[in-house]
């Protein structure tokens, strides 16, 4: 049987200032940002599945990543640890979603961190081979294994 690539998109809105950046990235601002998983795998072979024919079914998959992603990142703030510690306790006073992570927050960084978190969830039957995070219409990144 063929190992067919399933891609399911997703989105989310969230804000990040670059450490140390030597443009205006280093202002907190935010992006629309666009998410494309996908995975590999062979369609199950299994008549009395409800999944049968199914690689995974793609409401598993949106389940997932909104439990892991999305709920965390969107509308989230999102910084480098080694931003001034007592600018970080004031926002997570004043602010819910404040997510603080030891990397710079860029699109390249944050593939990792997904990959990553989605890797750990994901059932055996199914591989992560790319996941690509778009900033902007003109930008994007992807993470490829
Ligand atoms: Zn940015």
């Amino acid at each position: 049987m063929s190992i067919i690539k399933i891609t399911k998109q997703f989105s989310f809105e969230m804000a990040h200032a670059l450490r140390n950046y030597d443009g205006l990235c280093r202002n907190i601002h935010g992006h629309s940002y666009k998410m494309d998983i996908t995975l590999a795998g062979q369609p199950l072979h299994d008549e009395s599945s409800p999944k049968n024919g199914m690689v995974m079914d793609f409401g598993d998959l949106k389940r997932l990543v909104n439990e892991e992603i999305i709920s965390l990142l969107d509308h989230a703030l999102v910084l480098n640890e080694k931003n001034d510690p007592q600018l970080i306790e004031i926002l997570k006073q004043n602010f819910e979603k404040i997510v603080v992570v030891d990397f710079q927050p860029t699109t390249e960084n944050l593939l990792n961190y997904i990959a990553d978190k989605l890797k750990r969830r994901l059932p055996e039957t199914v591989k992560l081979c790319r996941v690509r995070l778009r900033e902007t219409d003109t930008s994007y990144a992807e993470w490829e294994e």
